[in-house]
């Protein structure tokens, strides 16, 4: 799958968050403290990320997640899933991916009436997203 044309948005000020080809955040380890930037990659599915050295993690820790140019937290309401803005073709659908460090599962949301999309070894293990609160509306 091509890459090209695909844009990861900031859901409040829509800002692109990819640089120099990563999703590019801020993260704050919320049971350490910890602070940092994470650098994910764009292509759903590959869990390859890189932090800054500021920031300390283990297994099981959970990343609250920001945007870099507004500060906007992007953790959903019940904290677990981070949530962006995937733009292609003219189409948006929201990319929700676990926060917790070691649980490799990302979902795609499209809107009411498509089912969302599930990548990642551990999407059987873990409790899905309340959808009714995260589906694109319109
Ligand atoms: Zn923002």
């Amino acid at each position: 799958m091509t890459q090209k044309n695909v844009q990861y948005v900031c859901t409040g000020c829509k800002s692109n968050l990819v640089v120099d080809g990563k999703i590019t955040m801020g993260v704050h380890n919320a049971m350490n403290g910890t602070r940092g930037i994470l650098r994910a990659s764009p292509i759903i599915g590959d869990y390859s990320i890189s932090t800054s050295p500021t920031l300390k993690t283990k297994l099981g820790d959970r990343l609250n997640v920001l945007c870099p140019c507004c500060g906007l937290m992007l953790n959903s309401d019940d904290s677990h899933w981070g949530k962006i803005l995937l733009r292609r073709a003219q189409k948006e659908y929201y990319v929700l991916f676990s926060t917790i460090i070691g649980e490799n599962v990302t979902y795609k949301l499209g809107h009411k009436s498509q089912r969302p999309q599930v990548f990642g070894p551990d999407a059987e293990k873990v409790k899905k997203p309340n959808w009714s609160t995260m589906l694109v509306s319109s």
